[in-house]
């Protein structure tokens, strides 16, 4: 089955192919030339979603499943949440991203915090939506050279280690965007078969 995912975030799409596995073919939009900045105007991780979904399947008219994710601290009232990539700055930087985020707790006790992920699948006949998301706590400083964004400062909930001291395939396991493709793929396979009959 071949589906557009709308991102160029090379993790993300790593991380979708080798959940998604063979039975899928998963394009990029590099594989589709698009160049441009992808739009994501809205407050909420979900709208933003929704959005480049509707957007990629407007433009292409091919099947799209888009993502958008984000970390949310509940001491500092669930930032950043939809502005994750560009929380200290426009330049996406991953590592002053977190180094805000540690800057900003520090002497705060309450450190838990969430990551989530809607994943919204758009054809012809259906846009939907479907949520995961990894419960966990911000460590007191960045650990691990694995995974990107904030897993250096994100310990899972039961865990000992960040995200990034995690190998790929132990993250996927837990993480928020398996959890929602997992409802999505659940979503495509049901479809595929009430449509086959
Ligand atoms: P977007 O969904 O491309 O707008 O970016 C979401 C941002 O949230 C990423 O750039 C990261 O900063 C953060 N993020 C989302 N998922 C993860 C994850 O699995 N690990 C670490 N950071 C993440």
């Amino acid at each position: 089955m071949k589906i557009l995912f709308a991102t160029n975030n090379k993790n993300k799409l790593s991380e979708v192919r080798s959940i998604l596995g063979d039975s899928y073919h998963v394009l990029s939009l590099e594989d589709i030339m698009f160049q441009e900045e992808i739009p994501e105007p809205f407050d909420t991780i979900r709208q933003n979603s929704e959005h480049k979904a509707e957007y990629f399947f407007q433009k292409t008219k091919l099947t799209c499943i888009a993502e958008d994710s984000g970390l949310e601290v509940e001491s500092l009232l669930g930032k950043p949440s939809a502005f994750s990539a560009r929380y200290a700055g426009e330049d996406r930087d991953d590592i002053r991203n977190y180094q805000k985020v540690l800057k900003e707790l520090e002497g705060i006790e309450n450190r838990k915090a969430r990551f989530v992920s809607i994943f919204t699948y758009k054809s012809s006949s259906s846009c939907e939506c479907f949520e995961g998301e990894m419960e966990g706590n911000i460590a007191l400083e960045p650990k691990g050279i694995n995974g990107f964004g904030y897993d250096p400062i994100f310990i899972p909930i039961g865990g000992n280690c960040t995200n990034a001291e995690l190998t790929k395939e132990e993250k996927n396991q837990i993480s928020h965007r398996k959890k929602a493709l997992v409802k999505l793929i659940d979503y495509i396979l049901s479809k595929n078969n009430s449509d086959a009959q």
